[in-house]
């Protein structure tokens, strides 16, 4: 049939995965065309993840910290907020990296083409032109025949079908607009991205109630862990609901009534003036036309993959938030590179042994490889080496030694299996672990490595002379 335009490689969506996957083909040799529905690149993670919430992150962590230095002799005064000037900085911080993109786009000649793909069969896809925020159609359409396609779609917000259609309710990405000052919020979900759009609105004035179906907040990352974030952030709650549900919810003038139901539920519905729901994102794999491309999609949505991240059919791949768990901007990017290698020939495959988690909260809590409850629950013998921060004479000269860095290592080979850190800067550090664990490393090479002093990053290095028994600066 006819084609409008022709490559080696298409690629649907330009997120973290479709981007690098775009990026690494073109480097390879190949002519890419990158199809993407909105006007800039970057997907979920740049423009409406990733990046603007740390930007908020930041400037709460910052607002969070002056104010304790009353204590230390310096008084700034109430914080005076500025809405709009917010909104700009993030706006400007998610344009400096989505005009990047689009630069070394076109340094790279990806051919970017704007609209709603939709496969028409195993080697078209055709492309229905997109305007403004609300991606109109524009009525054009062109049709993209190519050899090679690489499917990165991603995930969007899980919507509870019982919540009205009310601009006091929102998802993250509405939560980022950061449209309003509320006074009560609701965070459904206590996983990471909830946790951490309520720690920007708890900085800037807002009281939280958090109400999670599971016993724990943050689950995947060990509960010692946890509780040291919960320490430090319960005065922004005025009620953690754990094993509880939200069961209904109605618009009502004076804001949000939602009811509850399980363990810790209150007996009345509770108001709220700003809802945000964050009970997990799904994939957009039924949305793509996949099934006339002969894809297999899963009933969830998801497409399967194998390590080469080939679907079932050989010269389409899939890859980011579409193929799985966990649903990771770092994880999406190392399997694009693994695709479009793979694409060209090469014999890439995708065989990281850990994949890092962070939770940008304050203080932040990051996990890697096997979690001390994983090792209890699978049976393994660990040694563990647990370094307090209260004897990190960097976290005391921040005043922020709260936090703590743990190693978990195989009782019998002394090799590191898994890492988790809570306090400031837990994010930064944990690559040090995720690189000893694929590097093999045991107590001694970890221990005897010379970290700078003083560094929170010494914490490491003297987490793993804990488990070697070897450590002499821990009373
Ligand atoms: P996406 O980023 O979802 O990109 C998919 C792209 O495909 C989108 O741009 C979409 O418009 C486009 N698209 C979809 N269908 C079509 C179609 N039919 N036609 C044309 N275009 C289409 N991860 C981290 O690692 N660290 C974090 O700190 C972090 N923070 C987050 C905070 C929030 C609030 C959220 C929501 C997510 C966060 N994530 C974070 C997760 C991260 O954003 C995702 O894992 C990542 O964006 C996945 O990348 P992807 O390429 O698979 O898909």
């Amino acid at each position: 049939g006819g084609a409008d335009l022709e490559c080696d490689m298409l690629v649907l969506g330009a997120g973290p995965g479709g981007y690098s996957a775009a990026f690494r083909a073109a480097d390879l040799g190949m002519k890419v065309v990158l199809v993407e529905r909105y006007a800039t690149l970057g997907g979920v993670c740049l423009n409406v993840g990733c990046i603007p919430s740390k930007a908020l992150l930041h400037v709460a962590a910052v607002m969070d910290e002056v104010s304790h230095f009353e204590a230390l002799g310096i008084s700034y005064g109430k914080p005076k907020v500025e809405l709009d000037k917010l909104r700009a900085h993030k706006a400007k911080v998610v344009g400096k990296l989505t005009g990047g993109l689009s630069a070394m786009a076109k340094m790279r000649k990806v051919t970017v083409v704007r609209g709603l793909g939709q496969f028409v069969d195993p080697y078209h896809l055709q492309v229905e032109e997109t305007s403004g925020a609300a991606l109109e159609k524009t009525g054009k359409k062109q049709t993209i025949k190519f050899r090679n396609a690489i499917i990165a779609a991603g995930s969007q917000a899980v919507q509870l079908p019982f919540m009205p259609k009310d601009p006091r309710v929102v998802d993250s990405t509405g939560a980022l607009e950061l449209a309003g000052n509320p006074k009560r919020m609701l965070i459904l979900g206590g996983g990471i991205i909830g946790l951490e759009m309520g720690t920007v609105y708890s900085t800037l004035g807002a009281r939280l109630d958090v109400v999670e179906m599971l016993d724990g907040l943050m689950q995947g990352a060990d509960r010692d862990l946890v509780r040291v974030w919960q320490k430090m952030n319960t005065p922004r709650f005025d009620n953690i609901m754990l094993k509880t549900k939200t069961v209904g919810a109605e618009a009502t003038k004076d804001g949000i009534l939602v009811k509850f139901e399980g363990e810790q539920a209150p007996k009345e519905p509770q108001l709220y003036d700003l809802v945000l729901q964050a009970v997990g994102r799904s994939p957009n794999g039924k949305k793509i036309g996949a099934e006339k491309a002969g894809v297999t999609v899963s009933d969830r949505g998801f497409i399967p993959v194998d390590i080469q991240m080939r679907t079932n059919v050989p010269h389409i791949f899939a890859i980011g938030d579409i193929v799985g768990q966990p649903m990771l901007a770092h994880k999406a990017v190392h399997e694009a590179h693994v695709a479009a290698e793979v694409a060209a020939g090469e014999n890439s495959a995708f065989n990281a042994r850990v994949i890092p988690s962070v939770a940008y909260t304050d203080p932040e809590v990051a996990w890697v490889g096997l979690t001390e409850d994983q090792a209890k629950a699978q049976g393994i013998a660990i040694k563990k080496g647990h370094f307090p921060w209260t004897a990190s004479g960097r976290a005391i000269a921040n005043t922020r030694d709260e936090g703590f860095t743990k190693l978990l290592f195989d009782a019998q080979t002394h090799r590191i299996l898994g890492g988790g850190i809570v306090g400031t800067h837990a994010g930064d550090m944990i690559g040090e672990v995720a690189l000893a664990i694929e590097m093999g490393a045991d107590e001694i090479d970890i221990g005897k490595t010379i970290h700078p002093h003083p560094t929170l990053g010494e914490s490491i290095g003297m987490a793993a002379e804990i488990a070697h028994g070897t450590c002499t600066d821990v009373p």
